[in-house]
This record gives structure tokens, C-alpha cells and sequence, in this order.
């Protein structure tokens, strides 16, 4: 599987940069190898190999096919990022757990900063995850949001929860059209914080007696819903 990061809209499609060294120095791919490419949109294309250069390919699309692997309601994380490799780490088993959008943190107590360039590379670990896992259309990474920020940005009829460890786990919420949730930093979210959110209307949620890294807790709360 290829990402294209052009739309693919004709019979022929263009892959340049990584995506075109991993399929010419890794795969070692040559003129007719069957491939297939996403684009993003949701579908998916038997394609081949027509011409490869050193540095680019260009392939002929076959067929187009819609392959819904998604989730069947929007799943948001708002997440304090950890650092350094667990970032990594965190991008990659949301995107193959099905997580619609993350949205990186800032919190009273977040440490971790994100640079450009950072942000560029959990956004080409998403096309590296769902190439493995076969998702067709890629998380989004928004650039950081401030607490009160993301605490605003749920609909009022998104179930909203927020991680917060020792209380009652809460419902669900099985009519709600998206779901909303919140995992704090290492250090954990502030008592001003967490009451912010439940006046805003979110409902605190646990997952367990054990307190968990930041990117466990995001994993878990992702890998619980339908
Ligand atoms: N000392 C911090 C505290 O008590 O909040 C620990 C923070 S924990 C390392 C990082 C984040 O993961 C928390 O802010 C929370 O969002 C989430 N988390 C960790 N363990 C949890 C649990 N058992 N239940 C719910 N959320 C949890």
C-alpha cells in the first residue's frame, strides 16, 4: 500500500518522495508490479507500476474500490503528548485503533513542546501506520490546543469525557454522534481543570486503580470503544 498525496482522479497517479523510496529502494519495484494506493479519501486503487525514475513513480490505476475501514461515529483525543519516542508510539496505536482526530494538549501542567517539524513527522507517521493497517483515510493532527481550547470545541451533543484517574467509570453514551475525550500529562490534570470540564458539561471517566502513562491511557480509552 502507497500514499498518494495527490487526489487520485485519472488513470495515472504520481508518488514522489518517501512513498516513491520505499517502493523503489525497499521494495525494489519494477515496471508492471501490481500495487495498491489510497489517497486519503476513503478508497482505495489496484494499481501498477508504469515508469520509475530515481526519485519518482508513476503508477496506472486500475480500478477504484470504497473500502470503509473506519469507525462507524467520530472518535476525537485531546492529549497532553508525552515525549519523545512515546509520541511516536502514541500516533501510531491511535491510527490503527481508528481515532478520527488527535489533538495535542496544553495544560497547566503539559511539559512536552511541539515543533513544526515534530508535527510533520507524527503526520507522516499516521501514513506509515495506516499503510500497515489499512485505514483509507488518515487521522488528523491539529497543531496544539489550549485545555480551554479543546474543552470548547466538543459539540454539546458529543459524549465528552475526560480521563481523570479514582472515579466511577462513566456511561458511554451510545446515542452520541462523536465521542469526545481528554488525557492529561504526566503530571496529571489540575483540580481547576477537571471541574472546567464537567461545568462545560463533560463527565470524568477511569480506567482502573492503576495510574497509567499518558499514551496508555489514550490507547486504552480508544481500544474500549465500539
Ligand atoms: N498523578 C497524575 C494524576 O493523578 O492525575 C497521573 C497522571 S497520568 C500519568 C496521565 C493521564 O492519564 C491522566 O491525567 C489521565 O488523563 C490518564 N490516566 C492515567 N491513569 C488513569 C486512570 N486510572 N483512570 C483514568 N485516567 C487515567
Amino acid at each position: 500500500r502507497f500514499f498518494c498525496e495527490e487526489p487520485v482522479t485519472g488513470d495515472s497517479a504520481l508518488l514522489s518522495g518517501a512513498e516513491a523510496h520505499h517502493l523503489l529502494h525497499v521494495m525494489r519495484a519494477k515496471a508492471g508490479d501490481a500495487i495498491t494506493l489510497f489517497d486519503g479519501s476513503g478508497a482505495e486503487f489496484d494499481a501498477e507500476v508504469a515508469t520509475a525514475s530515481r526519485s519518482s513513480v508513476e503508477a496506472r490505476v486500475l480500478a477504484r474500490r470504497e473500502v470503509d475501514r473506519e469507525r462507524p461515529r467520530p472518535l476525537v483525543l485531546a492529549v497532553a503528548l508525552p515525549k519523545g519516542d512515546r509520541q511516536k508510539v502514541l500516533v501510531e496505536k491511535l491510527t490503527e485503533l481508528g481515532v478520527s482526530r488527535l489533538i495535542p494538549l496544553v495544560t497547566e501542567r503539559t511539559v512536552a513542546k511541539l515543533s513544526g517539524g515534530a508535527l510533520d513527522k507524527l503526520r507522516r507517521g499516521v501514513i506509515e501506520a495506516s499503510k500497515q493497517c489499512g485505514r483509507n483515510v488518515l487521522m488528523t493532527i491539529d497543531e496544539p490546543m489550549s485545555f480551554a481550547d479543546a474543552i470548547g470545541a466538543a459539540p454539546e451533543n458529543a459524549n465528552r469525557l475526560v480521563a481523570h484517574p479514582g472515579e466511577a467509570e462513566a456511561d458511554a453514551g451510545p446515542d452520541a454522534a462523536e465521542l469526545w475525550r481528554l488525557v492529561g500529562p504526566e503530571g496529571g490534570f489540575t483540580d481547576a481543570e477537571v471541574a472546567a470540564a464537567e461545568a462545560a458539561g463533560w463527565s470524568r471517566a477511569s480506567l482502573g486503580r492503576a495510574i497509567l502513562r499518558t499514551e496508555t491511557a489514550a490507547i486504552a480509552l480508544a481500544a474500549r470503544e465500539p
